[in-house]
């Protein structure tokens, strides 16, 4: 946008060329992490101990740089957008009143037939957010409760799904619900790396009902993952139990072996597997399929 003054970053999936990409700007680049350097950047040597000082030294760096925007070059795309964010799995329980039994009620109800959690990157093998979006939009269609982590929940927010008036675009269940506790049908809960919290949430659901993880009608989804972090969270859904949709294939497709056991294999191991579609609408219906078998093993309606 030419609007950045400083970019400042840990380790976590940060291309190098960030750094030749700032400065075609104004922009400082900031690294702050001894394992994660760049050539080129400005470096803090961030210890908890000197944290806030440095802060504000990082800070006063890009107040500086304030100065030196070229205003001619400044292009914002696009207006701000409201988000409602900050869930995980205690200030849900809180908004349930202290206990899941009002959410396993919704889920034995069909109200919430079952939930997705979206997570991971933008891939510019995909047309940038497309597939982030449209899946979260037709999971909530079909009364699928969505929680995002890491970057797609840019998209997510972007596409106006993360506000309580959200709910406009969700099936007549997951509306009811979400509208009497005044949530979107999309939750954001947290960065790529919270997921536990997610796979903790399935934990306790399964406590409750006395079921196993992989009984559970829910799914997992990484539409349009790019960094393999993101591929080996997938791998921590399926150990885990939990089907797991990603947007392209790992690169894994040259061993036969690797490939049948990701897409067939791990069932009879784990009670789940991956699925690769890279159509939201196909995708969203692959997933749908699943929480449909889940939840007639359980005794629940489709
Ligand atoms: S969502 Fe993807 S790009 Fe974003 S931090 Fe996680 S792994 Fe990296």
């Amino acid at each position: 946008t030419g609007a950045v003054e400083a970019v400042v970053v840990d380790y976590q999936c940060i291309m190098p060329s960030m750094v030749q990409i700032s400065g075609c700007y104004h922009t400082k680049f900031i690294t702050t992490a001894n394992k994660a350097r760049f050539t080129g950047a400005i470096h803090f040597d961030i210890q908890p101990a000197t944290a806030l000082a440095q802060a504000k030294e990082i800070i006063a760096l890009a107040v500086d740089g304030y100065a030196e925007r070229d205003r001619s070059r400044v292009n914002i795309p696009g207006k701000p957008v409201d988000i409602m964010t900050g869930f995980c799995n205690e200030s849900v329980v809180k908004a349930l009143g202290g206990t899941l039994e009002p959410l396993i009620a919704a889920i034995k109800s069909g109200d919430i037939r079952g939930a997705v959690g979206i997570v991971g990157c933008n891939n510019p093998k995909f047309q940038h957010d497309s597939m982030n979006v449209a899946l979260a939009q037709e999971l909530i269609k079909k009364d699928i409760l969505v929680l995002v982590t890491g970057c797609c929940t840019t998209a997510a927010g972007k596409a106006g799904l993360m506000v309580p008036s959200a709910i406009e675009m969700a099936g007549p269940g997951l509306r009811k619900v979400c509208g009497s506790l005044g949530i979107p049908p999309v939750l954001h809960y947290g960065s790529c790396v919270d997921n536990s919290r997610i796979i903790h949430l399935c934990a306790l659901l399964a406590n409750a009902l006395g079921v196993d993880i992989s009984d559970l009608p829910v799914g997992a989804s990484s539409p349009e993952w790019y960094s393999e972090k993101a591929a080996a969270i997938g791998m921590y859904a399926v150990a885990s139990g939990i089907y797991t949709h990603l947007g392209h294939p790992p690169h894994i497709l040259g061993s036969k072996v690797v490939t049948d056991l990701a897409l067939h294999g791990f069932e009879d191991l784990v009670g789940a597997s991956f699925v690769i579609e890279p159509d939201p609408v196909k995708a969203a219906e692959l997933l749908d399929t699943r929480i449909r078998t889940k939840r007639l093993a359980l005794g629940l309606s489709a």
